[in-house]
């Protein structure tokens, strides 16, 4: 259709101009995640792939599908794309926690230029995850929103759901809590590491996220311990070998496939 007036002006028998195709672009699959990050308050953290990097912004409260939400997204320093698969818990320092990979999938710009958008304080997009998906937009704001640090440095962002199939009155953070990647919550998460690490030094000791440490390390103690009681009887060292070995494959196989992205990537 497109082609039609260039190939009207022209006798394909005489010219040797080709007839041509319109040529169908392939278009990148971008990738994006939110990870759930239980660090000294608990926030969701939602990235975009853009330019072999992940753009980062932390949320407070988590992705809405209500398009009356309008949810404080904190612009942070972009992360490595390796870094988007990540589930795990970080034992000590910047960010120490468990993070949950609580959803990921493909998204798409709705505009040609990102970095303008970007630039400007505008990014429409569309999400293909597991829990979001359709349209949404990160509008920057004025640094005025209330929950905003003071003053305008410009990282204050808001993420809006737009209104279409996707949207909705569910709670999605509520009605989906759990991983994409393992199906488990933090407690599992957290049981597969060592629970004990935190034991006399938690990341948070007080307040709601301490409540919430408390409950989520007992949690994983006593998943620990059900673990352990289910291989005892039979052979015990024989199961932990098992497990061991299980557990490094799967290691390798994940910096394979990493390797393999980043050189995509590349
Ligand atoms: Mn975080």
């Amino acid at each position: 259709m497109a082609l039609e007036e260039y190939r009207k002006k022209r006798d394909f028998t005489k010219t040797p101009e080709p007839a041509g195709t319109v040529a169908k672009k392939k278009q990148p699959e971008l990738f994006f995640c939110v990870q759930k990050h239980l660090a000294s308050h608990l926030h969701y953290d939602f990235r975009l792939e853009h330019n072999g990097v992940l753009l980062s912004w932390a949320v407070p409260k988590g992705p809405s599908l209500n398009p009356k939400d309008k949810r404080l997204a904190m612009h942070v320093e972009d992360h490595p794309y390796d870094y988007g698969e990540f589930e795990g818990v970080i034992p000590e320092g910047y960010g120490a926690g468990i993070v949950m990979l609580w959803d990921r999938g493909t998204w798409s710009p709705q505009v040609d230029d990102v970095d303008a958008a970007l630039k400007k304080g505008d990014l429409k997009f569309t999400l293909n995850g597991y829990k979001l998906k359709g349209s949404w937009v990160l509008v920057r704001t004025s640094g005025r929103y209330p929950g905003a640090r003071s003053g305008n440095d410009g990282r204050s962002w808001l993420l809006i759901k737009h209104r279409d199939d996707w949207a909705g009155d569910l709670d999605i953070t509520t009605f989906a809590p759990r991983s994409v990647k393992s199906d488990g919550d933090f407690a599992d998460i957290l049981a597969d590491k060592t629970p004990a690490i935190w034991l006399s030094h938690r990341p948070a000791k007080g307040g709601d996220t301490g409540a919430m440490f408390e409950r989520i390390i007992a949690q994983a103690q006593k998943l620990k311990a059900s673990h352990a009681g289910a291989t005892q009887g039979t052979a015990s060292h024989e199961g932990t070998k098992t497990r061991k070995t299980s557990r490094s494959a799967k290691t390798s196989g994940v910096s394979k496939s990493s390797k393999a992205k980043r050189k995509r990537a590349s």
